[in-house]
């Protein structure tokens, strides 16, 4: 079935490519994505297979490939959204959506899912086991759309789950892979600082907000740098102090709000006490009242061991034309929500080199001038398609 599948989709790689480049001109923004939606909806119709739309909280879709026989369920993961970008690319199939644009390489996850997923619904008859393609609106945007998929029962029935993300820091055919925590998680906190105010020249008939609220943003530097692990990765930027008043006058609140970042829980875990920590702290120290509210985000995405291997395993033993290089990538620092899908499942995020060709120095993904070499649509296909056989395939 192996060899069929990697022969439908080589003979469908421009059929992968018009997708790509009709969902890159039409590209929309997260929780918007309703043409989008429809577009895979339709692509979908007539075909063998269950389909069920408008899954998590917005447009996300989820079509269920039921194999022949009996077996284990693996899900496919591509997100669909769109940044709110203006393009500068100068290409024919350029964006149509002034401002909104594929900035991120999701129309190419899209593409490739969309024809690996219609090969695998006409070779059903020899699958063993069940494949679930998730097609997820929003990821860009928190909450995102993954949680709440995972929130409606989607994952209840996985065995497993793999994803890939395209990345131009390798050429199209290179795959990468990283074990562990991969990719970072974030939190966000406001807090609301509230003392009294009164004249600039009375101090000790008034309680300094601006004072308090200084010491509060210069106490929280001591926690990557006292408290975190210096073998993890921890970030606590505020990035805005809102204390605007006027000269003379003592400032009665302020608000202050922050970006949190960490590459595990456990450091995820120390940041959110010591925070809080430290606000009982500025209470009892200044005597003033604080309302913290404090958002978990994104989780830090951990790629199960022993299902990047097995992707890893999987790539460098097949002689594919098209996968040249298998190779481990370095740690992310940006979140992604698939974070949520591997709370569930064990599973696999893995990389897509797409280095335009000919270019020395790629633009990076969520640049305005982000691109990628096509080649790349086909071997994330292959790619996950040689995972798909070889995982349900496996006893
Ligand atoms: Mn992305």
């Amino acid at each position: 079935m192996k060899e069929q599948l990697m022969k439908m989709l080589e003979e469908r790689e421009n059929e992968m490519i018009e997708i790509r480049r009709y969902l890159h001109e039409n590209p929309e923004l997260s929780f918007q994505e309703e043409k989008t939606a429809t577009y895979i909806a339709d692509f979908y119709k007539g075909k063998d297979v269950e389909i069920e739309t408008n899954v998590g909280n917005g447009y996300g879709i989820v079509v269920t490939i039921k194999g022949s026989r009996p077996g284990k369920t693996v899900a496919l993961r591509a997100d669909f959204d769109a940044l709110p970008i203006k393009e500068e690319l100068d290409v024919p199939f350029k964006s149509k959506n002034e401002g909104v644009m594929h900035a991120c390489g999701h129309d190419a996850h899209t593409a490739y899912l969309l024809v690996l997923a219609d090969c695998l619904i006409q070779l059903k008859d020899q699958i063993q086991g069940n494949v679930k393609i998730i097609h997820q609106h929003a990821e860009e945007v928190p909450p995102g759309g993954a949680k709440s998929i995972v929130e409606a029962g989607y994952l209840d029935d996985v065995n497993a789950i793999f994803g890939i993300h395209v990345l131009p820091m390798a050429p199209a055919g290179t795959v990468g892979y990283h074990s562990g925590y991969s990719f970072n998680g974030r939190s966000y906190f406001k807090l609301h600082l509230q003392a009294s105010g009164g004249h600039g020249s009375s101090p000790h008939k008034a309680n300094d907000a601006i004072v308090a609220g200084a010491y509060f943003v210069t106490t929280v530097q001591t926690i990557v740098s006292r408290r975190v692990d210096p073998n993890s990765a921890g970030v606590v930027t505020i990035g805005s102090f809102d204390g605007k008043g006027s000269f003379n006058v003592i400032k009665d609140s302020i608000e202050i709000e922050g970006d949190i970042r960490y590459s595990d829980n456990d450091t995820k875990a120390i940041i959110e006490k010591e925070i809080h920590r430290i606000v009982r702290g500025t209470e009892e120290l200044f005597g003033v009242t604080c309302e913290l509210t404090y958002e978990p985000d994104y989780p830090p995405l951990y790629n199960d061991p022993e299902m990047t291997m097995f992707v890893a395993d999987t790539l460098n033993e097949v002689k594919d034309q098209h996968i040249k290089e298998v190779k481990e990538f370095p740690k992310m620092s940006p979140s992604d929500d698939f974070a949520y899908y591997l709370e569930k499942v064990p599973g696999s995020y893995f990389y897509i080199g797409c280095t335009p060709k000919g270019v020395k120095e790629p633009y990076f993904n969520h640049h305005p001038k982000f691109d990628i070499d096509e080649d790349a649509i086909l071997v994330a296909a292959k790619s996950v398609g040689h995972v798909v056989c070889n995982y349900l395939s496996k006893a």
